[in-house]
């Protein structure tokens, strides 16, 4: 694993300028395995159980890079910094918004659609999640303003549906039915705003839109909108 100066390392996480882990340093306030560490310049070696053995004014240090999040996005929140709105970031602890590397979305949910986005830190993890070959399927459950027809389920799977403005089809969609107005659709794509365009394409309109599954990893139970849990490798490896 990598080794970092403890000054960068805790610059990095958002601690404060590398002058001011310093001082923090100077001033005790950073341990590893229960000794005061005063010199910044000690090389660190990041290794995933850190924020056991470090502290931080007396608290456990934050995690180290190669940060993946599970969020239960709530309704009226947004992905993106261009558009109007409390930020699915400010969810997070202050700190974690002055970390290097970033974190980001995978992906993005609108700003009316709820449900499981993943976060991280780690670029790889992310292109490999968005890739189109990877194929990641995501899962919503759509409420609908009126009754379905019947013939949704079989327009979306054909793999033929064009949506307007747009010059391909769409791949292949699944649907189940759970009600006359509402529905699972399973997607692997993700093109802008497509599950209520589709429902548009077929004459309906959709009322609320929530993701409960990515990949294999669902929504957990207990993890309330607004709440966020961070993954481990056997969650990650079920996206994947
Ligand atoms: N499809 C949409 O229309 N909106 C989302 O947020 C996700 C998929």
């Amino acid at each position: 694993s990598q080794t970092l100066r403890l000054d960068r390392l805790l610059s990095n996480l958002g601690y404060g300028s590398r002058r001011e882990v310093q001082q923090m340093a100077w001033g005790g306030l950073i341990t590893l395995d229960g000794a005061a560490i005063e010199d910044a310049d000690e090389r660190i070696k990041v290794t995933p159980d850190l924020p056991q053995r470090m502290r931080v004014n007396g608290k456990p240090l934050d995690p180290p890079p190669g940060l993946t999040l599970m969020l239960h996005k709530p309704l009226g929140t947004t992905c993106s910094h261009k558009e109007a709105g409390p930020l699915v970031y400010d969810l997070l602890p202050q700190r974690w918004r002055r970390r290097d590397p970033a974190i980001s979305t995978i992906g993005r949910l609108d700003k009316e659609t709820s449900g499981l986005l993943l976060m991280t830190d780690d670029g790889t993890l992310l292109h490999r999640i968005i890739s189109p070959r990877a194929n990641v399927s995501k899962r919503y459950h759509v409420t609908l303003a009126r009754p379905l027809r019947g013939d949704e389920a079989e327009i979306f799977a054909s793999g033929t549906l064009m949506l307007e403005g747009e010059d391909k089809p769409l791949l292949p969609v699944g649907m189940e039915a759970l009600s006359s107005t509402s529905a699972y659709v399973t997607l692997t794509e993700g093109r802008y705003h497509q599950v209520r365009r589709m429902f548009a394409a077929v004459g309906n309109h959709v009322e609320a839109l929530h993701r409960d599954r990515v990949g294999n990893l669902a929504l957990p139970e207990d993890l309330e909108p607004g709440q966020y849990r961070i993954m481990n490798e056997a969650d990650i490896a079920l996206v994947l």
